[in-house]
């Protein structure tokens, strides 16, 4: 097992210069899947690469002075740790465990702990910058990074609940018939023969919008407004009667072409400045149509149907047109629809949007995953700085419940649930045992309270190293109370995340899908 001890930075240095050296088969990065496969034969070069970013930071930064530590196993220094973590939730969050350990002047205690928190933050950052999440840190958190000591929790705290009751509402609207139900259906990852899902091929008697919660993200709803193809239609006051201040953005709906009514409602909610995409629907029908015509060119087909919706929108100005099939989200512009409301919905909204779609290809996998490494972020600190400044309740076993909850969250988001394979199998037409079967992760059957309990009970080793770098950076050796925390939370996170991924990668494959 690797032994270490608390250095002066020098010999912190040297330390870590020496570890890159050694082969440390015993490490575990969570932070790169592909790490994992390269621990499995023994290699070390993904913990060389970490360590070597570790030894860039700390030469970077100039630190007061280290005190000499007995020389402990990192198990014994977790279980300090975890003392360290317990005491604050009753002691003030700076006392020093251990009488060896210098206490800080009541000045500098702050100013420790803040330059602890960025240090931690530059080290976790670094490991993860050669993934895709590289930006996952983002403006909020190093706000609450850069904020004062005590606003800290109340901060991350603010964040967390924020994003986790972000509201979206999408309306979409259009002609009767066009595909508005079908679509709604189709985002919220239902059939449209799903006891849940919106009526479809009704004919439409009601003017009042009728909302749809997503299924397991309450705070998204989409809403299948009335349709817009009557005669004496006025869009001001279609607007008005639907309360169009209500919704984040509109989508416009057809299955043919657009048509003076879809123009003149775009250009009544041009000027009420909320958000309008076009969606052409039903494209799986045009191809099917034209499929067996001689010198069929799908991507011709779909530029002539592109270029001739603009032709109808062109007094909209440019309009944004987007071809898809409700039954077929992974092909034509879905992606595209979805990449585009990234780039022009607030952050938090955005958040929201990318957490509750489907997952339908390896494309929305990744992102879906990048948005919830940014969450690992938030749940990380969230424990590690309320441990510098208390927040009710928060220790290892409430940890705990952070982790349970996000893991099920990435659960049902990645679509692993028994519910969603069975929307699955139908689609692709795979029986359900194989999709099933597809998932080889801890994981498979759901993120269960053992798997948790189990996880908690195996970090040590892990996060030793995350820790030392930690330790060697600290005036006194000491570790900020809840740095364990975060370090363990923030590597069980990723774990979970990765893992989970993987088994989605692997429906996906067995649906074709990927
Ligand atoms: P709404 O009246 O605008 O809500 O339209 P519906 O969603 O009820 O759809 C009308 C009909 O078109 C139904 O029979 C749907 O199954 C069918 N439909 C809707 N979207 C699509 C699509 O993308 N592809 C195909 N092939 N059929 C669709």
């Amino acid at each position: 097992m690797l032994q270490w001890t608390v250095l002066k930075l020098p010999e912190a240095e040297q330390r870590i210069r020496d570890s890159q050296q050694a082969t440390m088969t015993d490490l575990v990065n969570p932070y790169n899947e592909d790490d994992r496969s390269s621990q499995s034969s023994g290699s070390s070069s993904s913990t060389s690469q970490t360590l070597s970013k570790e030894t860039k930071e700390i030469s970077r930064k100039s630190h007061p002075p280290r005190s000499k530590c007995p020389t402990i196993s990192p198990r014994n220094m977790l279980l300090r740790l975890e003392k360290q973590d317990k005491n604050a939730q009753t002691k003030s969050s700076d006392e020093p465990i251990d009488k060896d350990i210098k206490k800080p002047d009541e000045e500098d205690k702050n100013k420790n702990v803040y330059v602890v928190s960025r240090e931690f933050v530059d080290i976790l950052a670094d490991a993860t910058a050669d993934t895709e999440d590289s930006d996952s840190l983002g403006s909020d958190l190093q706000e609450i990074i850069d904020s004062p000591p005590a606003e800290k929790s109340k901060k991350l705290k603010n964040k967390l609940k924020e994003l986790e009751n972000v509201t979206l509402n999408i309306a979409i609207t259009g002609m009767t018939g066009a595909g508005k139900s079908s679509f709604v259906n189709a985002i919220r990852g239902l059939p449209n023969d799903d006891k849940n899902a919106a009526p479809t091929g009704t004919t439409e008697t009601t003017m009042t919008p009728n909302m749809y919660q997503h299924p397991f993200m309450p705070n998204v709803k989409i809403w299948d407004l009335p349709g817009i193809g009557s005669p004496k239609f006025r869009a001001k006051k279609y607007l008005k009667d639907v309360n169009f201040h209500t919704y984040d953005f509109f989508l416009i709906v057809t299955s043919e072409r657009f048509r003076e009514n879809d123009i003149e409602l775009a250009r009544a909610i041009k000027k009420s400045k909320k958000l309008f995409y076009f969606i052409r629907t039903k494209i799986d029908n045009d191809i099917r149509a034209e499929s067996n015509k001689r010198n069929f060119d799908e991507r011709m087909l779909l530029e002539t149907i592109r270029e001739d919706c603009k032709a109808n929108l062109l007094k909209v100005g440019v309009p944004k047109i987007f071809l898809v099939s409700s039954f077929q989200l992974e092909k034509y512009d879905f992606q595209k629809l979805v990449n585009t409301l990234e780039d022009e919905l607030p952050e938090n909204k955005k958040f929201a949007l990318i957490q509750s779609l489907p997952v339908y290809s390896l494309e929305a996998l990744t992102k879906k995953k990048t948005y919830f490494k940014k969450l690992i972020w938030l749940n990380a600190f969230g424990a590690g700085v309320g441990a510098i400044a208390p927040l009710p309740g928060v220790s290892l076993a409430c940890d705990y419940l952070i982790i349970k909850k996000f893991f099920q969250q990435v659960f049902m988001g990645f679509g692993l649930s028994n519910q969603a394979l069975e929307v699955l199998s139908e689609r692709v037409n795979k029986p359900m045992e194989q999709l099933q079967a597809a998932k080889k992760s801890r994981f498979k059957d759901g993120a269960t309270e053992d798997i948790v309990v189990d996880m908690l009970s195996k970090p040590v080793i892990a996060i030793a190293k995350t820790l030392s770098t930690v330790m060697a950076l600290l005036p006194g050796g000491a570790l900020p109370a809840g740095g364990a925390t975060v370090a363990t939370v923030h590597y069980l996170l990723n774990i979970g995340l990765n893992e989970m991924a993987e088994d989605t990668k692997c429906v996906l494959s067995v649906s074709q899908l990927a």
